[in-house]
């Protein structure tokens, strides 16, 4: 059996610190190492805080795996001892991402390790499923897909990718439980994986005397004025209030008014648009009843059903999961963007919402709110 070799530069949240300290520095804390000015790990913690606060990435590193893995580890147990966390959800999602682009290029066999090593229940396929796509001459071109992963891993993971058809179960192979996967597919669901991961490992984190850190928590709060990370929080509060329970036009991308004026107007809006809308509309802040005062124009309107649905959406019912908006391109790909390109501010209508509410408080939008159903139509 081949030698498996992971390079935990690339996956720090798959080793403990206390692993690397029993080998590298015994008798040594995490606080201590991180406590000291100039350590190779607290200077590494810092180079990564800034990247993600002020360009969403980390820094290709310069040292080794263990001091990558004791600077992941000290900089979540300064966000929590801060505890900010949505700021350990950025890093949680930074992290995944930046995880992801080794991850790709890895051989099978290492992804399938790293993939337990998450606790994700999947096996190399012992004969893997092969779909053909087209030709190439005499030669048949083939969608090979290697992996199967348990079908309740597989679902349990879908959750932010479950608005894209490309995750749909109904486009997967499904064979005794098991889910069929092609690489690119696989190791996006492992990006999500390594999200949660993270999430877990922040949670269970315990620190019984803070004080240990004062000084690496002191580095860690400058870089976060210097890179306006508590300013950009106080503005998104603000966004988030003002936006809540309002429908403001103006601020909306063009797919969301269409949409929305084409309700108004009495049309009969086909599954996917009716969704796009109910889940823009609850995640801007609106309440259920005003949602449905919208949805009253629909011609089919049943407000049993309708109720059932956007509460549904709305995380209200059942799994108790508040969906997002589809994002830019499943837009696209159903037909519901009225533009040929993107809009500023993000690849989600809701991002595009809350960049142009954001300009407004800044005084370089528009100034008009309506909440009026009525008036949607204008
Ligand atoms: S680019 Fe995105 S936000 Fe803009 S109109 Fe199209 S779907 Fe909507």
């Amino acid at each position: 059996m081949a030698t498996i070799i992971i390079d935990y530069t690339y996956y720090p949240f798959l080793q403990k610190p206390e692993e690397i300290i029993s080998i590298r520095l015994p008798g040594l804390k995490l606080s201590k190492i991180i406590n000291t000015p100039g350590s190779p790990a607290r200077s590494r913690a810092l180079e990564i805080l800034e990247s993600i606060i002020s360009k969403g990435r980390i820094k290709p590193s310069r040292q080794d795996s263990e001091t990558e893995v004791l600077a992941f580890h000290a900089l979540l147990t300064a966000i929590k001892i801060i505890g900010d966390k949505k700021l350990a959800q950025k890093i949680a999602v930074i992290y995944s991402k930046h995880s992801w682009t080794r991850l790709r290029e890895e051989p099978l066999p290492v992804i399938v390790s790293i993939a337990k090593a998450l606790g994700i229940n999947t096996e190399i396929a012992k004969k893997p499923v092969k779909i053909p796509v087209g030709a190439k001459g005499k030669t048949i071109i083939y969608n090979v897909k290697p992996v199967v992963i348990k079908l309740k891993d597989y679902l349990s993971l879908l959750h932010r990718l479950a608005m894209d058809p490309k995750y749909a179960l109904v486009n997967q192979i499904l064979d005794k439980g098991y889910v069929y996967l092609e690489k690119e597919l696989f190791t996006r669901i492992l990006e999500e994986a390594v999200a949660r991961r993270i999430m877990r490992i922040y949670d269970e984190i315990i620190i019984e005397n803070p004080d240990e850190y004062s000084g690496f928590i002191n580095d860690v709060k400058n870089i976060l004025e210097k890179t306006g990370w508590f300013e950009k929080q106080k503005l998104t509060v603000e966004i988030e209030k003002t936006t809540s329970g309002v429908i403001d036009l103006e601020a909306f991308p063009p797919c969301m008014k269409n949409l929305l004026n084409r309700l108004v107007n009495g049309e009969n809006l086909g599954h996917h648009e009716r969704f796009a809308i109910a889940a823009f509309l609850a995640r801007i802040g609106m309440d259920v009843d005003t949602i449905l005062e919208y949805f009253k124009h629909a011609p089919d309107y049943n407000e049993k059903i309708a109720r059932y649905q956007i509460e549904h959406i709305a995380g209200l019912r059942g799994s108790r999961k508040k969906y997002l908006p589809y994002n830019c391109d499943t837009m696209k790909s159903y037909g519901l963007c009225p533009i040929q390109d993107y809009c500023e501010g993000g690849r989600n209508p809701l991002a595009v919402y809350k960049r142009n509410v954001w300009k407004k408080l800044r005084g370089k939008g528009g100034k008009k709110t309506n909440n009026n159903p009525k008036k949607a139509e204008e």
